[in-house]
């Protein structure tokens, strides 16, 4: 090979080997992770003797910054974070930092804290948006949505929101809808973890209308990771074990979610199979009939692509040609709805000769003898005439195969020779 050649061939092995890699890293499974609360928003806390003070800001971005360095082991995943210090981004700082990203997903992460002093509430519980479901919820909302730390942006976002609307409801609907199934599966599945691998308590998935989530264009979940004013689940946020455990079912939901997303979009519908072509023709049989009708005649119900093939001293008109079983289903339910109630579909065994006997065109049928001068006789002076009940029958050429016959009679028609019937003869 030349020089130029195998540098050709290099060039392209290259430009494939690039469009190929690029094709295929194109698109991360972007996550944002979201630690929520931060700098003076300090969250759900509470201080104990032996523990100190636990605060949710510090909990909720211990476990967001172990989870993200899991996820940014593995090539396939981008994480984005809405913060990775102690400082609090607005909640419309944090939606539109997902919706820019277009992330596949938004994990916001937080302590739960119960309002009564009996502190009994324990274990983790995941929220994705909706319409609350129970007024316990409630309590989650309020807190969370804290309207003492929405910035001026967040207001204007949040303010004319009424979630008990029609309208909002509506709107809200239509926005969750899209994600709401997907946000509970990623949501069922960090639950699940949390129960199984880590032994916790989980109080479930549930729907609650939380404005960190409620903007978001993709599936969202919020993590309560446990009570702050429950003493067994604060000691257990608060060291690096727990929030190592509760990192690790997050991420494990996650593999675990985009497994289901990636068998979703590479498997695409099951396609029919290819249909395969019979091996014979196929013809619909409308009627059979010593008339000869002309294409247009009203006698076949406006159907085109009609074939007459005379046989016996009649004429049988067929109606469309396939070796395809589904056409040929087609042409006869065409047949049948034109009116043709008794059609059937015939097979025509392709390019086989007439054991005895052969093809001829009737070029003409009719009480009177074709003029001599005419110029059907002129450009076939070799007809053979037959008579028949007061009927002159003029026939053209002799024909192996049906084919050969179809054949010749297209070849009359660019002559302008027009309304010939194949006529099978048997000896
Ligand atoms: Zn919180």
């Amino acid at each position: 090979m030349t020089s130029l050649k195998f540098y050709n061939k290099i060039f392209f092995l290259l430009t494939f080997f690039i469009g190929f890699s690029s094709f295929y890293s194109q698109k991360k499974f972007t996550i944002v992770l979201d630690a929520g609360h931060g700098g003076s928003d300090i969250g759900a806390n509470r201080y104990y003797s032996d523990i100190g003070s636990v605060q949710e800001k510090n909990v909720t971005l211990g476990i967001v910054l172990k989870l993200g360095r899991m996820l940014e082991k593995h090539k396939d995943y981008k994480v984005i974070y809405t913060r990775k210090v102690d400082e609090y981004p607005s909640l419309t700082a944090r939606t539109d930092l997902a919706n820019r990203s277009k992330a596949d997903l938004f994990i916001s992460i937080h302590v739960n804290s119960s309002p009564s002093k009996s502190a009994t509430a324990q274990g983790t519980e995941t929220f994705v948006q909706g319409p609350n479901q129970n007024k316990a919820n409630l309590d989650v909302a309020k807190a969370e949505n804290d309207v003492i730390f929405l910035d001026e942006k967040d207001k204007e976002n949040f303010a004319s929101y009424n979630p008990s609307s029609p309208e909002s409801l509506i709107a809200l609907k239509i926005q969750q809808s899209k994600y709401l199934q997907a946000s509970l599966t990623i949501g069922g599945l960090v639950e699940e973890n949390f129960v199984k691998k880590d032994k916790r308590l989980s109080r479930g998935v549930k729907q609650e209308n939380l404005h960190v989530l409620r903007m978001n264009a993709m599936p969202s979940i919020l993590i309560e990771t446990g009570f702050v004013n429950n003493y067994d689940d604060a000691r257990y946020i608060s060291t690096e074990e727990g929030q190592q455990a509760i990192a690790e079912s997050i991420f494990n939901a996650i593999v675990s979610y985009k497994k289901l997303v990636d068998r979703n979009i590479k498997e695409p519908e099951p396609e029919k199979p290819v249909e395969q072509p019979l091996k014979n023709d196929f013809r619909i049989l409308l009627m059979s009939t010593p008339t000869k009708y002309n294409e247009d005649d009203p006698a076949l119900k406006g159907l085109k692509y009609i074939l007459p093939i005379k046989e016996n001293g009649a004429y049988k008109y067929y109606y469309g040609t396939t070796n395809y079983a589904s056409v040929r289903d087609t042409n006869l339910k065409t047949a049948k709805d034109a009116g043709f109630r008794n059609s059937m579909a015939i097979s025509f065994v392709p390019n086989q000769a007439l054991g005895m006997g052969y093809y001829t065109l009737e070029i003409y049928a009719g009480k009177d003898k074709l003029d001599s001068k005419s110029v059907v006789m002129k450009t076939l002076p070799d007809m053979i005439r037959t008579k028949e009940n007061g009927i002159f029958y003029y026939t053209f050429g002799r024909y192996r195969t049906f084919e050969d016959a179809v054949k010749a009679q297209k070849d009359l028609e660019s002559k302008g020779i027009n309304n010939t019937v194949i006529e099978k003869k048997l000896k």
